[in-house]
């Protein structure tokens, strides 16, 4: 059976839901060896070797939502809450400027309020102001008004991140509170692309309840989508929060929940081809080579950490997040020589759109 589907891969023919299930299961050394070089081999072909650098600034845990995975939920009292300075904010992209990074994340967590709308806004205009208009900016500040996303557009940030979290709307109710809607959710993502932005979506991988079919048709939902950027990761679980009570927190397997991110990678590699995907730090805290892993299964986006340590241990989405005592030079080093160490090389001062979302916009011209 995994030959005729690597055969089918190498032919360039399109993989039912059944097969991508199917390679997304394989448990075997040698057939997931063979996944990931095929999948690589895919990645030259269409994007490359270039890895490229986004600084992610995590620029404050306070969160209006109560996702129940997320150790930022608005309900985990235990979390002492933190919203970095315009300073901090600029301090932290102009040193991703000038450390040629190229682009930069500005992620947190959810709110709507005028207030953070209008420093949002601002600090976007500044950034662009500091940077002559050079470094690119990427949102990750979860579901907002058209209107919202409109202001902020046209404020100079030009792609935004919204995670589906999972495409099946029933596992999207089991994981959050019924207040939060997977409708809005889906919405939003057709709000951000008429915006003008380029699209980045994602989902975790090895949330309790998930079935390989559910990721399957997640990396079709992805195609049908026209999605550009994709950023997954595996579901890792935090102990103050309600996903994580038994059973599912002490039956964590830290091998097989990397294994799955990595496989997921790869056959979205295959799948969708052309688009950027990012060997996400989650990656990394299940294993110290998680993100390189990542690389060689097919991603071609890293997004380092840029953000003060002061605040980081605060922002812990999920549990062991590394390089929390690590300020960004010393990350900056580290990962270049990973990079390299990998055999790839990294993209310096360029933004790195998505040959993907290079012709979706020519062909809307
Ligand atoms: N609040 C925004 C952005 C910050 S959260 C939003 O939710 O869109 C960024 C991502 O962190 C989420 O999309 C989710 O996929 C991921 N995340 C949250 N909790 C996690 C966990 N326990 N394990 C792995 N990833 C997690
Ligand atoms: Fe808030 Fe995002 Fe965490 Fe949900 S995943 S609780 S929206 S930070």
């Amino acid at each position: 059976m995994p030959e005729t589907i690597f055969e089918k891969i190498d032919g360039g023919g399109e993989l039912s839901i059944g097969e991508i299930a199917f390679l997304l299961g394989m448990e075997e050394k040698a057939g997931m060896e063979i996944l990931f070089k095929k999948a690589y081999a895919v990645k030259l072909k269409n994007v490359g070797s270039k890895v490229y650098l986004r600084g992610l600034i995590e620029l404050s845990n306070i969160c209006e939502k109560n996702c129940y995975y997320c150790g930022i939920r608005k309900s985990n009292t235990l979390n002492k809450r933190y919203m970095m300075t315009e300073e901090e904010i600029l301090k932290a992209a102009i040193w991703a400027y000038e450390n040629r990074y190229g682009s930069i994340v500005l992620q947190s967590g959810e709110r709507t309020d005028e207030a953070f709308i209008n420093f949002i806004e601002n600090i976007i205009r500044d950034i662009k102001k500091a940077s002559s208009g050079k470094l690119g900016i990427t949102l990750c500040l979860g579901e907002q008004e058209e209107e919202t996303y409109r202001r902020w557009f046209n404020a100079g940030a030009h792609r935004y991140l919204l995670r589906i979290e999972t495409s099946n709307r029933e596992l999207y109710g089991k994981l959050h509170p019924a207040d939060h809607s997977f409708d809005k959710r889906l919405k939003c993502l057709e709000l951000i692309k008429k915006a003008g932005y380029q699209i980045g979506t994602g989902v975790m991988t090895g949330l309790p309840f998930q079935t390989l079919e559910n990721l399957a048709e997640d990396i079709l939902f992805f195609k049908k989508m026209d999605i550009d950027m994709i950023g997954m990761g595996p579901y890792i679980p935090h102990k103050d929060t309600p996903l994580a009570v038994e059973p599912f927190y002490p039956d964590f397997n830290k091998q097989y929940a990397l294994e799955l991110g990595l496989k997921m990678i790869a056959v979205t590699r295959i799948v969708l081809k052309d688009v950027n995907i990012a060997a996400t730090t989650a990656l990394q805290a299940l294993n110290d080579k998680g993100r390189e892993m990542g690389l060689m299964a097919g991603a071609n986006v890293i997004m380092p950490n840029i953000t003060d340590t002061k605040y980081r241990a605060a922002y812990q989405l999920y549990q062991n997040k590394p390089c929390l005592d690590e300020n960004a030079s010393l990350c900056r080093e580290c990962i270049k020589k990973r990079i390299e160490d990998a055999g790839e090389s990294i993209g310096y001062d360029e933004w790195g759109d998505s040959p993907h979302f290079r012709s979706r916009r020519n062909e809307k011209n």
